[in-house]
């Protein structure tokens, strides 16, 4: 969609659309002074939605856009591998859907995102990695941020097919901090160890190329629907993800900043 007529649709969806309804109903009590104590409106950037087949590079521009604005990145991913490496009780009925590069059904999804969205350091806004990836979730996403008065930006890191393989196969993640290299994009500065905190890196274990092609087929079935949605919706802001994760970063500022 060209940039002028992407901007016609965005101003269009604000206009017609329930969210728009309720970002202006948001600002008309946040301006209306008795009303104001009642409903807090945050203010802030909002949601950040970033959206993209796995191996797009989420994880890096979520931590970049956590550090730019000050906010938390809610990866939905790193939040069930947490539980699963604690072995809870969500983390033992997690795991199998995991292994499998299926995904975790929206029932047990659900709950656990609104339980963080929740907590205290989401109110200025946060940028979430990894949700929604079916329509029921983007539905329930977009139900959840119509009553908290939030807005929300969604961005689709768009990367072929070909590179993905080359991204997932050779990603590589710190089991301490989370942070993520490729063996053959982002090499570590010493082979094998995260330059963060020194501990060895791991390859994740759906990061093996059977299960690979599995989640790559999920993305197409489950998420690509949410994808053609927003799209449809105008508010879908395509980032170009073949490019180096710093001018992926200046590719997302600029659109974030754009009117
Ligand atoms: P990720 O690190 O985002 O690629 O997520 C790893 C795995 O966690 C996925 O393959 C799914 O099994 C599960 N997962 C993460 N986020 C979601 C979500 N929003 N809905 C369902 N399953 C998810």
């Amino acid at each position: 969609m060209r940039a002028e007529s992407r901007k016609t649709s965005r101003r269009k969806f604000l206009k017609e659309s329930s969210w728009g309804v309720a970002a202006a109903s948001a600002l008309a009590i946040a301006g209306s002074g008795q009303d104001q104590k009642a409903k807090a409106v945050p203010s802030g950037i909002g949601a950040i939605v970033l959206l993209g087949p796995p191996g797009a590079g989420k994880s890096v521009q979520g931590r970049r856009l956590s550090e730019q604005h000050s906010i938390p990145v809610i990866s939905t991913g790193d939040l069930l591998r947490d539980h699963v490496k604690r072995a809870t009780p969500l983390g033992l009925q997690v795991d199998p859907y995991m292994k499998a590069g299926k995904l975790v059904p929206d029932s047990l999804m659900t709950p656990i995102l609104e339980d963080r969205l929740s907590q205290h350091d989401c109110e200025r806004g946060f940028v979430l990695d990894g949700y929604p990836r079916t329509l029921a979730q983007a539905e329930g996403l977009d139900a959840l941020l119509k009553k908290k008065g939030v807005a929300s930006h969604v961005l689709l890191l768009d990367v072929p097919t070909e590179r993905l393989l080359k991204l997932l196969a050779g990603r590589r993640v710190c089991p301490r901090c989370n942070r993520s290299y490729n063996i053959h994009f982002q090499p570590p500065k010493k082979e094998g160890v995260c330059d963060a905190d020194g501990e060895a890196l791991v390859q994740r274990p759906d990061d093996k190329e059977e299960v690979i092609l599995r989640r790559l087929e999920t993305y197409a079935k489950e998420t690509q629907p949410v994808i053609d949605t927003y799209s449809r919706q105008g508010r879908m802001i395509r980032i170009n993800g073949s490019q180096t994760p710093e001018q992926v970063a200046a590719e997302i500022e600029a659109k974030l900043a754009a009117p």
